[in-house]
């Protein structure tokens, strides 16, 4: 049997289990183009729709519960119903809300973000991740009067910011200039030669989308060398990574970027982004300085956003919680990693600390290039034998955990796994 047949076989069987998502789905493409307003949610051959989540667990309409290893692509680090966020969401639901004026909430998430992130200073609030980069990308720009953006290839920083593939159509027409990740030597080649005109520097501490490719510390401390010597602004975008320690990545490895973008699991599971960094750039924005540049966004301060973010951060995902979490992520990617590496199978997990990606290949991954080797026919198989099994991953292989999760979710991983290597052998081997 060859894998494409075994894979039409995993796909027809997923038809015939999620008879209501099929339903739903044709019925969503009248209305939205494949019947999606969020590419990375798409399936082949249907996407499976959720009617329900709690815990560390989500419930498609077709009646199936999962243990939710995907956790919203890492904004679901508090799992769907922690109690102290309900509470604080509660409380808001109780005073109002769309206020259209200033909220406690928001110098209380603030403050809190501050004090972990000794490169924040200062913050601002947006609506998402992308929107946080693009005023970061935009501040750079308009404080030091020059244009060119150094990015990596494999980075994602947003909808309009995607690095992984050649060139997206949507790309915002920013002038950048793709470097090569945990390559020194490429990348200050490409840093010499644009250093006239060079905005800032943005680099994840892990590639997130791009794999869980995890930055190597010489790397960002070589670039850091770099842009502290020749004036350029480096920004860190901690958007994914910023829950792997309590100060983020820059915090693990004390390292101080001049912007930092954060986003995701802080706004508590509502919309939520942040830019923030050096006193000197941030006070630009101060409305009460003749010449301040104006900062927008109706729901910036959000009261959801606020509240539950301010509740997460303060009662929920303390430093402590965020050394076990991630200590527990290395533990059981390690043991996965001993799963495929005793059946000799050509699939390794890769991250750090609770966030994770497999990948169908066996050689050292320090790049997006030392993918092109991977199997991707096997890691389709992959995502519907974990299905099959009652996990949720993300459909890429990425899987992420949630502080829910305990070591019954993570024994029931391990074991699909297992049986993953198993059921599959001839093809991994
Ligand atoms: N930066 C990184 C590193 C991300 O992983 C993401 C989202 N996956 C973004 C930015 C964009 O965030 P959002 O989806 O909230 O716009």
């Amino acid at each position: 049997m060859t894998i494409q047949s075994t894979i039409d076989e995993a796909k027809s069987r997923y038809a015939v289990a999620h008879p209501k998502s099929l339903m739903q789905h044709q019925k969503a493409a009248r209305v939205m183009p494949g019947g999606n307003t969020r590419t990375v949610l798409h399936s082949d051959p249907f996407p499976i729709t959720l009617a329900s989540a709690e815990g560390c667990r989500v419930t498609s309409i077709d009646g199936q519960t999962y243990v939710d290893f995907l956790g919203e692509y890492t904004a679901g680090l508090y799992g769907h119903s922690d109690p102290v966020l309900k509470a604080a969401v509660q409380r808001t639901l109780d005073s109002g809300w769309v206020r259209g004026g200033h909220i406690e909430q928001e110098e209380q998430l603030a403050g809190l973000i501050c004090a972990r992130f000794p490169s924040i200073a200062q913050i601002r609030f947006t609506n998402s991740g992308t929107e946080a980069n693009l005023y970061a990308f935009s501040v750079a720009r308009a404080v030091s009067g020059k244009n060119k953006i150094v990015v990596f290839e494999g980075g994602y920083h947003g909808g309009v910011f995607m690095f992984r593939e050649a060139k997206s159509p949507l790309t915002a027409p920013f002038a950048f200039v793709r470097a090569p990740y945990n390559d020194w030597a490429g990348t200050e080649a490409l840093l010499n030669a644009n250093r006239d005109d060079l905005a800032c520097v943005v680099i994840e501490p892990m590639q997130g989308s791009g794999g869980c490719i995890a930055a190597e510390p010489e790397f960002l401390y070589q670039l850091r060398r770099w842009t502290e010597t020749n004036g350029t602004i480096l920004v860190f975008d901690e958007v994914m990574t910023s829950r792997l320690a309590s100060g983020g990545l820059q915090g693990a490895y004390g390292i101080t970027p001049d912007l930092t973008t954060l986003g995701k699991y802080i706004g508590g599971g509502f919309s939520f982004g942040a830019f923030g960094g050096r006193a000197d750039i941030m006070e630009r924005f101060n409305p009460l300085k003749p010449g301040y540049i104006a900062h927008a966004g109706t729901f910036n301060n959000n009261v959801f956003t606020m509240s539950a973010g301010a509740a997460g951060l303060s009662k929920v995902f303390t430093p402590q919680v965020a050394a076990a979490l991630s200590e527990r992520g290395e533990q059981l990617r390690a043991r996965l990693n001993d799963i495929a590496r005793t059946a000799s199978f050509a699939m390794q997990f890769i991250g750090v600390g609770s966030l994770m990606n497999v990948h169908m290949v066996q050689e050292p991954i320090r790049s997006i290039r030392d993918l092109a080797a991977s199997n991707l026919q096997l890691r389709d198989l992959f995502y519907f034998d974990m299905l099959e099994q009652g996990i949720w991953p993300a459909r890429r292989g990425m899987l992420n955990l949630s502080l829910p999760m305990g070591s019954a979710e993570f024994e029931k991983l391990a074991n699909a796994v297992a049986h993953f290597v198993d059921k599959r052998r001839g093809l991994g081997t």
